[in-house]
């Protein structure tokens, strides 16, 4: 080798075992994503050994250079793709069928001669399995930001350093299948001297912008749990008070620039008081938790459901008129009259009173959702498990 591979390789290996010790501070110091560090961590480590071992490789045959590194390398990607599944919580499968690309590589290339004349068969499985295992990754880097609400240019931008991977090694496999060889490594230049430095650069580039990729999906996933946080009510999951009033602004605006219907649903589950001294509050919890629920499942993409206070929701209907509202009500009411709450091994029906108002004229916020109180407080006094309407 020569002083520049021996400087580059000094650099990866130092570079994959900051990464994983970094990764691992991150997952067991201070519990961010353990499941997602542990595997980068283990990742870096692979790649770096494998990386490490490559460049050993000369004329003589060596198991642990030739099949062995590719194995270790592969290994890596395999397991940064399952920490990418984990930090973004998008089809994570047993590990088993993970390392299926693994096993394939292992069973494509385990019987060949370990050695350069073997070039042939070892690059078109290396480049075969990382091609799938990168653009796996892609693909669930992909779908995990996009569910998580980012725009698909930044899903896309994010996911770009495993779809360039993927590119890369489909470019190569290609190359290979055309000229039924493979770039020799290491490569030897017109003075004789052998060299790995491009192979080198590739992977120190990849091992850099894949380790500060996922340091900023890191920060993104923390940045999602605060805002989750900041946003959702903790036991329900549904909007809190404060993004309830937020919410409740910008449809107020909507409905003042525009003239568009704004109607609210207020309900209070009924006799819950009951339920706590009965059951128990676990079991209160769990039909606050079901309500929450079966409130969101009737309801459309576009309204709020919030919890306004103890066993009190508000749901925000735009572009809904009085009667529908009132009809939307009667929909929810019927719902959780005919669903019971399960909690353990215990099921008990709840019901809830209703209060409807439509937003009119020169209203204020807080005189909207008064209306909607009145009118379930109405509901209540008439013997509640009822829709009443504002006037
Ligand atoms: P009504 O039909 O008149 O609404 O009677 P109620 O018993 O539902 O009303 P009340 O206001 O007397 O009781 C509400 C109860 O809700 C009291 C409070 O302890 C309980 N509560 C509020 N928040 C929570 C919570 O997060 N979990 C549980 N388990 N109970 C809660
Ligand atoms: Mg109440
Ligand atoms: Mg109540």
């Amino acid at each position: 080798m020569r002083a520049v591979d021996d400087t580059l390789l000094t650099v990866i290996v130092v570079l994959g075992l900051t990464s994983a010790a970094s990764w691992a501070m991150a997952g067991a110091g201070w519990r961010l994503a353990p499941q997602a560090s542990y595997r980068f961590a283990v990742a870096n480590v692979c790649i770096a050994l494998g990386v490490a071992l490559v460049v050993q490789r000369t004329d003589a045959p060596n198991f642990w250079y030739f099949q062995f590194s590719d194995w270790l390398v592969l290994g890596g990607l395999v397991v940064f793709r399952g920490g990418i599944q984990r930090m973004l919580r998008v089809g994570h499968a047993p590990w088993y069928w993970q390392a299926i690309p693994l096993v394939v590589a292992v069973l494509a290339t385990a019987w060949v001669e370990p050695s350069l004349s073997s070039s042939f068969v070892l690059g078109l499985a290396f480049s075969a399995v990382a091609a799938w295992v990168a653009l796996d990754a892609t693909r669930w880097c992909f779908a995990g930001l996009s569910a998580a609400g980012f725009s698909r240019r930044i899903a896309a931008l994010i996911s770009a350093p495993f779809i360039f991977v993927g590119v890369t090694m489909v470019l190569r496999l290609v190359q290979i299948g055309l000229d039924y060889q493979v770039p020799q490594m290491p490569a030897t230049n017109a003075a004789g001297e052998a060299s790995f430095a491009t192979f080198l650069w590739v992977m120190l580039f990849l091992m850099l912008v894949i380790n500060l990729t996922l340091g900023a999906l890191l920060v993104i996933r923390l940045l999602l749990r605060i805002r989750k946080l900041a946003e959702r009510d903790h036991l329900t999951g549904c909007w809190n008070r404060g993004s309830l009033e937020a919410r409740l602004q910008v449809e107020y605006d909507r409905n003042r620039r525009s003239g568009e219907h704004l109607s609210c649903v207020f309900l209070d589950v009924d006799h819950f008081k009951k339920v706590n001294d009965g059951r128990g509050h676990q079991a209160g919890d769990a039909a606050l938790l079901h309500t929450a629920k079966l409130l969101v499942e009737q309801l459309r993409e576009m309204d709020t459901v919030g919890r306004y206070g103890g066993e009190e929701f508000v749901v925000l209907l735009p572009g809904t008129h009085l009667t529908g509202a009132r009809e939307v009500a009667e929909k929810l009411r019927k719902a959780l009259e005919a669903n019971p709450v399960r909690f353990k091994d215990d099921t008990f029906s709840i019901t809830a009173s209703f209060g409807v108002a439509s937003l009119t004229g020169n209203e204020s916020q807080e005189g909207f959702l008064q209306r909607a109180d009145a009118a379930m407080y109405q509901a209540k006094q008439s013997g509640r498990n009822r829709v009443e309407t504002a006037p």
